[in-house]
């Protein structure tokens, strides 16, 4: 019999996790053909979700959990998910019930009789979203798609089913900062996009601050794109450029009119400018070469507390 894990990265879900279960054990239930793996990673939470994932693996034999000694983040879960999964199937899904279960049927349909290898899902609407937020995410994704070279689906939820080939190419990727979306896309494959309108939380409160994903943001551009790197070569050549014009245009007026000394406050303004460009460069570099660092010490994803 196949076997599908479902994995179910849980950071404070005490109030949506009873609910996400009686969801996936309704739609289990549809599936009758096909055995189950449910696979919480509970991710240091501060509540009871540790303990409602130990009564629920008591009452199903299907139920597995997976407890971090500290909270290491949704794409550390991700990657315990995938490596702890026994399935021919892995599928992802948020605990807040905000990537509907039931498209799991039609998911599982197309990669059977369809030969997709991983079928993805993607938010068309962004209900209950506030419009600021919408708007730089729309943003965000079309600079990262100029950047990149991978390609970033507008919406793209971390939702979706593959195949074990397309897990264990995932899992072949052991980088410490890890963007999922993106090595989803990067490991290719044929995928389909499945479309649905946004479902708000049935309970508790979303983790991402507005600073959380802005930085989440620049994380992303900095794991699949080193474009930021050539900023710094093309304003050195754009200054040199001006400042050459600059220094001819002065000779030839210092030698028709005199006064070399005038403009002390546009010397300031300029001074400003460039030594504020240099930052910013060399802040752009000291970000890769961050995460460089991170990447070198090769510190774990993530450290188990206990499972079962
Ligand atoms: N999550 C996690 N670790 C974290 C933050 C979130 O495992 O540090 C889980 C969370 O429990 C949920 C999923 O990741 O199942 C998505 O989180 P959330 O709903 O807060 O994000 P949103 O849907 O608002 O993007
Ligand atoms: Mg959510």
């Amino acid at each position: 019999m196949e076997k599908i894990s479902v994995v179910v990265p849980c950071y404070n879900e005490e109030k949506s996790l009873p609910l996400f279960y009686e969801a996936i054990n309704k739609v289990s239930k549809k599936m009758k053909k096909i055995d189950f793996e449910f696979l919480f990673v509970n991710d240091g939470s501060s509540d009871n979700t540790l303990n409602i994932c130990k009564k629920l693996a008591k009452k199903d034999k299907r139920v597995k959990y997976i407890s971090f000694s500290r909270n290491f983040g949704k794409e550390a879960g991700i990657y315990a998910g995938l490596e702890n999964s026994t399935g021919d199937y892995v599928t992802f899904m948020d605990a807040d019930l905000q990537d509907p279960p039931e498209l799991l049927i039609e998911m599982h349909r197309l990669i059977k009789e369809e030969g997709y290898d991983t079928v993805g899902t993607r938010r068309v609407t962004r209900k209950g979203e506030p419009p600021i937020r919408s708007f730089l995410t729309r943003c965000f994704y079309k600079i990262i798609n100029k950047m990149s070279k991978v390609e970033m689906v507008d919406g793209a939820r971390d939702y979706r089913l593959m195949t074990r080939q397309v897990v264990d190419s995932i899992l072949s990727m052991k980088e410490y900062n890890r963007y999922s979306k993106g090595l989803f896309s990067f490991v290719g494959f044929n995928t389909k996009w499945l479309e649905y309108e946004n479902v708000e939380r049935v309970a508790g409160e979303t983790k991402w601050s507005f600073w959380n994903l802005f930085m989440y943001a620049f994380e992303g551009i900095i794991a699949f794109s080193t474009a930021p790197l050539w900023i710094a070569t093309f304003i050195g050549i754009l200054f040199c450029i001006i400042s050459f014009i600059a220094i001819v245009a002065i000779i030839i007026k210092t030698l028709c009119f005199g006064d070399p000394v005038g403009g002390w406050p546009s010397m300031v303004c300029i001074i400003f400018m460039v030594s504020g460009i240099q930052l910013f460069c060399i802040g752009i570099i000291g970000a890769y070469l961050s995460k460089t660092y991170l990447e070198s010490k090769n510190r774990p994803i993530y450290i188990i507390k206990e499972k079962n």
